[in-house]
């Protein structure tokens, strides 16, 4: 291969050309908006390093899934700020809980979006962490069956996909059992399998609520630096009975999402996080970056490392803007 045979500019001279050997085409069809649902009526309040994305009571949530469905948009997942908290996140099961109620309003309003869950315990927990203390340290093992029973409450409720996030060992399994158990064989589960310990989780601790009281989640979000690790915890997840998998962040991780594409044969999802979302709307609010543009770039090249499935907080505009 070798010019002047071969010019690659050929295939580059306009805007048809480019089009029609385009590797990567972003869609909507791929996109998952993130909400955060909080308990009373007519509550919309802005988190405030999160532009655009809000804590909303149950009637408002409806009335954006009605906006996010119209831009064609497939599914949300919903994220829970209960009205109370305590040691163990016991009102994460709650049938009454802010997550359960808010599916149940988007099911009685007759939406066709996928309503996808987050299961986790530091939304609901007064220490903020993943799961419950025992001897100073999060203990996984008791943390498994509240997990479930959560999970089993979001199906109850109507979700049609629940997604651990919490990183204990063993989740994917309880829930699994949990959900087959009382007849919701059908509930699909997308696991958080390769979710690290990040610093772009910090504008989402505002939005959820969800600051550990002590401590950080080190011992048991993945560090970092491994990369391995992460297909032994997607191996692990899959073998347990998740029918897809997510690597989070996504921006900062985008080889293994591209390695987990290229050893398993399941649905990947990438989870575009707080952090990430933050850093575009303020560069762009102060003029440094063309918004449109970047998001566009950014999420075209989650999808070209293997992600077919992308959680994005950008989803409302990127729908706008790939609208023919
Ligand atoms: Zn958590």
């Amino acid at each position: 291969m070798s010019f002047p045979k071969h010019r690659p500019r050929r295939l580059r001279r306009s805007e048809a050309l480019r089009s029609l050997v385009r590797e990567t085409r972003l869609t909507t069809g791929g996109l998952i908006y993130p909400m955060f649902v909080c308990p009373g009526t007519e509550v919309r309040t802005e988190v405030s390093s999160m532009p655009g994305v809000y804590q909303q009571s149950v009637d408002q949530i409806v009335e954006e899934c009605r906006e996010v469905e119209a831009l064609g948009i497939p599914g949300i997942i919903l994220f829970g700020l209960p009205e109370s908290k305590d040691a163990r996140g016991t009102s994460s099961t709650s049938a009454q809980g802010v997550v359960q109620r808010a599916i149940e309003a988007i099911r009685k309003a007759k939406l066709k979006l996928l309503v996808i869950t987050d299961v986790c315990l530091c939304e609901y927990t007064d220490h903020g962490h993943c799961g419950v203390i025992e001897n100073g340290e999060v203990a996984n093992d008791p943390t498994l069956a509240i997990l479930a029973e959560q999970a089993v409450s979001h199906a109850r409720a109507g979700a049609d996909i629940v997604a651990p996030s919490d990183m204990m060992d063993g989740r994917v399994a309880a829930i699994r059992a949990a959900l087959d158990e009382n007849k919701f064989a059908d509930i699909a589960i997308l696991s958080y399998a390769a979710k690290y310990c990040s610093g772009f989780y910090g504008p989402f601790r505002e939005a959820a609520q969800s600051t550990p009281q002590f401590g950080d989640r080190r011992s048991y979000q993945m560090d970092p630096a491994n990369a391995r690790e992460a297909l032994k915890e997607v191996a692990l997840d899959l073998e347990e009975g998740a029918d897809m998998v997510m690597v989070k962040p996504a921006l900062p991780y985008l080889d293994i999402i591209r390695r987990v594409r290229d050893t398993f044969d399941v649905p990947v999802g990438a989870y575009n996080v707080s952090g990430e979302y933050a850093m575009v709307k303020a560069a762009a609010q102060k003029g440094w970056l063309d918004e449109q543009r970047v998001v566009l770039e950014l999420l075209t090249s989650i999808q070209r490392a293997g992600a077919e499935i992308i959680l994005t907080y950008h989803a409302k505009d990127v729908a706008r803007w790939l609208k023919p």
